[in-house]
């Protein structure tokens, strides 16, 4: 038995015995009835209603439907309490027995029957003063419907009384609560199955012979359930993965914050999940490989999420979890984190070990939002952000969030930090990939928040681009990046220093100018200023982007294109434009390993760029591995956390590799994580 409060097993046990006593004290009293034939008849009935209930899809775990309890208590008006007990016993364990129930469950299931059946025939006997009704006259006088109609509810309020109490026991919930959530969804079944049974006995009565007619409508009844249970999973399911759809999760989010509302599970929250670049997949090796991809993932994002939990397929590539009881908000990006693992180990289909990553939003009941449809949209503003950042999962805060007021607060703090200087710049090593040595470094802005301490670019980015702030952060940080690259200078340092532009700065006519006025007050080379420019920017808008590419590249300064391999890009586009470095995305080096797609496609990137006379860079260097695998492609330089995070200026220039004007002092140690 698993671990079961004690109450619980008292409880079972007390049930067990009460049923035992009521079998020594009542079996003896049942004489031999005249009708066998119909008693057999009405208990193989009941043990194949048992043996073929069909679990409708209503409430959180189902509801069995089953005609046994017609026939059950069919017998029960027509042979007595004793004889309905023994078939709902014979019918209850033959069914625990062939589904493996562990033998504690069937003999409460068991025990049940006969409380049930001894209680309720006692109050039949009370209404009617009949132990039972003989079957020849059954139903010929008002006062037998009467019984009959008090015996059914005492049948179905104790059954579901006892039930409800052994399974809130063993849960630890409130059996209070466990009863009407049960009750809710059993009444309108049982109605019709207890309505059956005086039909059965008047028939039977009449002819042994006319079961069989009964039988008929029965079982059409039966099948069109089938059909209409079967049609109902289909409208609420995806016929691809099985899962639950959109539909369905919708539903399921309500009820579970219904549940949060009435604080059953404070902690619920929405998780939505967006495979990354899919469409690629679907594109290169079909759609049918795009569709065995998504049924593979079906399962493991079932097992990454947990047991109770609904996984649903919402669309194209797009999943959505329900996670009703979680511990605390850390719990929810642990799983996240465990579906983004679950997702990233690689498929293997035609001989080819297909790699994918996600992004995913989650929204937290309560903090995010008050009802599902809130907390849907709110995680799916979070799953955008996770996209656009790369970030693999975000919890939703307003500022993410362009509509909402806080977001309004966020762009005047972020205003202030211009203003006060509450801004800095961090630098990250960019080193030669074969040797290790830094020869320059990438200049990432950080906002030291007076509250929330040193905030990342990709959460206050987004909303500078928005608010036009943008201009005068990267006005602020390529004065900081020269200015720094000048004190490297003077200390002998052969460095070079990125800058990152967004997209909007390539509009800002004054921006070569800055650059050139920028450069010639500090004195710098320009040819160590490289201005970096993602490849989704470029290809928004490649016209402005080659026209101000050019006016910059005029100054003297070097042009990259950042996160490259995360737009859409064809070879034609990049050779039109002015580059002198190619920068392959980090999501694509990160994980390389010697036989992943990956690598398949960074070692052809750097072929590519040095075909077309690029300087190759590969960002997100995390581990000797990876490392390795660059060096064998021959790409000229690298970036990422094996070689040094982002650091302040003072800690960069602590590192033993930097490339000094006159080499041969280089020390060759690599930093590590
Ligand atoms: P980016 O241009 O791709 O910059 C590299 C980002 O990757 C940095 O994040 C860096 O910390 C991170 N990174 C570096 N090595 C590794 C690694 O080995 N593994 C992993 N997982 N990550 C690594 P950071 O500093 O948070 O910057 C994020 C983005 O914000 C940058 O991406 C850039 O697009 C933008 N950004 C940063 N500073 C500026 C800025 O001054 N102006 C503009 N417009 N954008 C900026
Ligand atoms: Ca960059
Ligand atoms: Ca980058």
């Amino acid at each position: 038995m698993r671990e079961m409060p004690l109450l619980a097993r008292s409880y079972i046990l007390g049930v067990a015995v009460v049923a035992a006593v009521l079998i020594a004290v009542m079996a003896p009293t049942a004489g031999v009835p005249n009708d066998i034939a119909i008693l057999a008849a009405f208990t193989v009935l009941t043990v194949l209603g048992e043996l073929r209930s069909i679990q409708a899809p209503v409430g959180k775990d189902g509801v069995d439907l089953t005609f046994s309890t017609a026939f059950a208590f069919a017998i029960l008006i027509g042979f007595g309490a004793v004889w309905a007990a023994a078939a709902s016993v014979v019918a209850s364990l033959v069914c625990d027995v062939l589904a493996r129930k562990q033998w504690w469950k069937a003999a409460f299931n068991a025990s049940q029957f006969v409380v049930v059946s001894v209680v309720t025939g006692a109050v039949f006997e009370l209404c009617t003063g009949h132990a039972h009704l003989d079957l020849g006259t059954a139903f010929s006088r008002p006062s037998e419907i009467v019984g009959a109609i008090c015996a059914a509810t005492t049948y179905f309020v104790l059954n579901l009384l006892m039930l409800s109490t052994a399974m809130g026991l063993a849960q630890g919930t409130s059996v209070f609560g466990m009863l009407l959530e049960e009750s809710k969804y059993q009444v309108l079944g049982s109605l019709g199955m207890f309505g059956l049974a005086p039909v059965a006995v008047v028939i039977a009565g009449r002819s042994v012979w006319l079961l069989p007619v009964l039988l008929i409508p029965l079982a059409i009844a039966y099948q069109s359930t089938i059909i209409s249970i079967e049609k109902e999973h289909q409208a609420l399911h995806d016929s691809l993965t099985g899962l639950p759809n959109r539909e369905l999760f919708r539903l399921r989010a309500i009820e579970a914050v219904d549940d949060a509302a009435r604080e059953r599970n404070p902690w619920t929250a929405i998780m939505l999940i967006d495979l990354d670049r899919f469409k690629e997949i679907n594109d290169t090796l079909g759609h049918s490989t795009g569709d065995l991809v998504l049924t593979e993932l079906g399962p493991r994002l079932l097992g990454a999420v947990g047991e109770g939990r609904t996984v649903a397929r919402l669309g194209g590539d797009e999943f959505g979890v329900v996670l009703p009881d979680l511990r605390d908000i850390d719990e929810a990006e642990e799983i996240a984190m465990g579906v983004l693992q679950a997702i990233r180990a690689p498929i293997l289909l035609h001989d080819l070990d297909l790699e994918l990553d996600a992004s995913i939003g989650i929204a937290l009941y309560r903090e995010h939002g008050l009802d599902a449809d809130s907390l849907i949209q709110r995680a799916d503003i979070a799953m955008y952000a996770a996209k656009e950042t790369g970030a693999g999962h975000k919890l939703y805060t307003p500022m993410l969030d362009h509509t909402s007021p806080m977001q309004l607060n966020f762009v005047g703090e972020l205003r202030q930090a211009v203003e006060t200087s509450g801004l800095c710049v961090w630098y990250q090593p960019q080193v030669l990939t074969d040797s290790c040595v830094v020869i320059g470094a990438e200049a990432l802005l950080r906002w030291n928040h007076p509250v929330r301490g040193i905030v990342v670019p990709d959460d206050f980015i987004p909303v500078a681009e928005q608010s036009g702030l943008i201009r005068d952060l990267t006005r602020f940080v390529l004065r900081e990046a020269i200015a720094a690259n000048a004190r490297w200078q003077r200390q002998g340092l052969d460095l070079s220093v990125s800058v990152n532009l967004s997209a909007r700065t390539l509009h800002d006519l004054d921006l070569p100018d800055l650059v050139r006025v920028t450069i010639e007050r500090e004195q710098v080379d320009p040819a160590r200023v490289i201005l970096e420019i993602t490849e989704t920017s470029i290809m928004e808008d490649p016209a402005t982007a080659i026209s101000a590419l050019s006016e910059l590249r005029s100054v003297g300064v070097q042009v990259a294109i950042d996160d490259y391999g995360t737009g859409h890009s064809n070879l034609a586009q990049v050779m039109a434009l002015p580059l002198d470095l190619l920068k392959i995305d980090k999501s694509l080096v990160t994980g390389m390993s010697a036989r992943s797609q990956s690598s398949v496609i960074v070692s052809s990137t750097v072929e590519l760029g040095h075909n077309l006379g690029l300087k190759v860079v590969a960002e997100g260097v995390e581990t000797t591995e990876c490392w390795q695998l660059l060096c064998g492609m021959g790409c000229d330089e690298a970036q990422g956390f094996f070689f040094g995070r982002p650091v302040p200026e003072a800690d960069l220039l602590r590192n033993p590799n930097l490339a000094r004007r006159r080499t041969g002092t280089l020390v060759h140690a690599r930093q590590h994580l």
